[in-house]
């Protein structure tokens, strides 16, 4: 095993990073006093100790981004250019940091540093990059009037910050799923309190302190490191506008009702259950290749992951022998080690959530290709195959969250897109087809936000995501995620 760093230098990055939690500008322990353990899940030893915030050091951060969005605050007053260039630095200075985040990740969730270096920190800098410049550029209308002379009145549009937005984020893509949230937020002039996952707080917390540095002001960005209470306490909060939630349905359901008192705005980013539909018209080998990739990138811990895997029959054995090739190529290990290409699931819970459904599907008669679990310490997991399986089955119904894919034969006669429908979850879809016009029609009746055509897993900053039905509400990144973070004003004038 080579690791790709050496412990002392481990040692300096974990040991360089604040503890507490950001409020105001400023590293305050919790009300309480208490802290929490966050653990390394390749070795279950403990990595660092960070504030626990509760629903009173959630009261204090919602006060100070309050206090923060203030007419005459530095933030409500700063040229729109300059807040653009506030939040493009902080992209620059993500890249300067390029692999204390992806040690940091590799760290706390477990996922390959290689992986983290190539994709999540490069796309949470572009993130910012790319948001820094809708600062300028975010205008309202003029709207010529339909039922009245219309040179009797001016109608126009303002768009208008929310104000102060609770941004609430799953453990997956940790400083990813952060710079999704709070690049737009800041882009559109709001002030932020963010809780990052009890597993996985330590990037957030290197983000907060070079948001610092960029020249955010006080206040603009508050972190509250903490458990799901302290995210209960920002749903519910009467003083903030808006929450941004990115998690389970179930909880997302929560956030709903907690939101009901001052009828926030609310968006959600939730579970997915995605089909991926394979014709024997596909380039197989590209179809093998991109199948194995929708499942097991980032351990299977994707909400968009590809876990049910519908191939035509005259192919089916050739595609999932070759997935299942993939799968036995996939070496299992320590994040740090620069051969791995799985890392560990984040979390004991999360190990017995993924193993729990490995053994109900073979309780309910799917064969099981992989399964086991790999060594003896750490949270792994072998990249899975269940074929054999039917519809009913709950590791076909379920989100898994962990690589774990649920592979069917469809018959060429057969229209497979109802059954590749058949999910309360809409988030992720995918076709592999050589014929461009099944390609988009299929696209077109995928009831899913994300529809990839011959690949998957391709995210962009300008590309906006979400999902239909109970993958939740509204739309994250690109212009689109602009709806969520700006009130619409609009302003009439008799101009006689
Ligand atoms: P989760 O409970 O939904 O956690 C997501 C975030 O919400 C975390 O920051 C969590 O805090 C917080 N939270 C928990 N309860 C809350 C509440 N009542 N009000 C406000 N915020 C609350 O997800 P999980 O337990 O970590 O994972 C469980 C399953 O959710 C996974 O197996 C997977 O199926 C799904 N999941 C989906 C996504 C996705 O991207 N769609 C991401 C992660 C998980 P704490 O972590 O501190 O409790
Ligand atoms: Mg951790």
């Amino acid at each position: 095993m080579t690791l790709a760093f050496e412990a002392p230098r481990i040692q300096e990055v974990v040991g360089s990073l604040s503890r507490k939690m950001l409020i105001n500008g400023e590293w305050v322990d919790a009300a309480s006093g208490s802290t929490f353990d966050s653990v390394n899940p390749a070795t279950e030893e403990v990595l660092a100790s960070v504030a626990h915030g509760q629903a009173e050091d959630a009261d204090r951060a919602v006060r100070a981004a309050r206090a923060a969005f203030e007419d005459g605050s530095a933030w409500r007053k700063m040229p729109h250019g300059q807040r653009g260039r506030i939040i493009h630095k902080l992209g620059d200075l993500i890249l300067d940091h390029l692999e204390e985040f992806a040690l940091l990740e590799s760290l706390d969730n477990g996922k390959p540093f290689a992986v983290a270096k190539a994709a999540d920190v490069p796309l949470a800098a572009d993130m910012f990059h790319y948001m820094s410049g809708w600062t300028t550029k975010i205008e309202g209308s003029t709207l010529p009037i339909s039922a009245h002379d219309p040179d009797a009145y001016l109608g126009f549009t303002l768009r208008e910050p929310v104000r102060v937005a609770a941004q609430i984020i799953p453990w997956n893509f940790p400083l990813l799923m952060a710079a999704w949230k709070v690049a737009p937020a800041l882009a559109a002039g709001c002030t932020i309190v963010l809780k990052p996952a009890e597993q996985t707080p330590l990037s957030a917390l290197l983000l907060g302190e070079l948001a610092m540095q960029a020249g955010l002001p006080p206040g603009v960005l508050n972190i509250v490191t903490g458990f799901g209470d302290a995210g209960a306490a920002l749903a519910a909060h009467p003083d903030v506008d808006k929450v941004a939630f990115t998690g389970s349905t179930e909880v997302g359901k929560q956030i709903v009702q907690a939101a009901a008192g001052n009828l926030k705005k609310v968006t959600l980013e939730l579970g997915g259950k995605s089909p991926n539909v394979v014709y024997a018209d596909a380039d197989i080998e590209k179809a093998i290749a991109g199948s194995a990739n929708a499942i097991f990138f980032n351990q299977g811990e994707c909400c968009v992951a590809g876990s049910r895997l519908y191939v035509e029959e005259s192919v089916y054995d050739q595609v999932v022998e070759g997935v299942a090739e993939q799968a036995r190529n996939i070496k299992v290990g320590n994040g740090l080690d620069e051969s791995t290409m799985m890392g560990p699931l984040v979390s004991s819970e999360q190990f017995d959530r993924v193993t729990g459904y490995i053994t109900s599907g073979r309780d309910e008669g799917a064969n099981i290709i992989g399964g086991e679990r790999v060594g003896d310490k750490g949270y792994f997991v072998a990249p899975t195959i269940l074929t054999g399986t039917r519809e009913e089955m709950k590791a076909v119904q379920e989100e898994i969250f962990g690589p774990v894919v649920a592979a069917a034969p469809f018959n060429a006669d057969r229209d497979i897109l109802p059954t590749a429908n058949n999910t309360n979850f809409g988030l992720g879809a995918g076709v592999f087809t050589r014929d461009i016009g099944k390609a988009y029609r299929t696209a077109r009746r995928l009831r899913a936000g994300t529809v990839w055509v011959n690949t998957w897993n391709v995210f962009d900053a300008t590309l906006p995501f979400g999902g239909y039905k109970e993958s939740g509400w509204g739309r994250e990144m690109g212009q689109a995620v602009f709806n969520n973070y700006m009130e619409t004003k609009t302003v009439i004038t008799d101009l006689s």
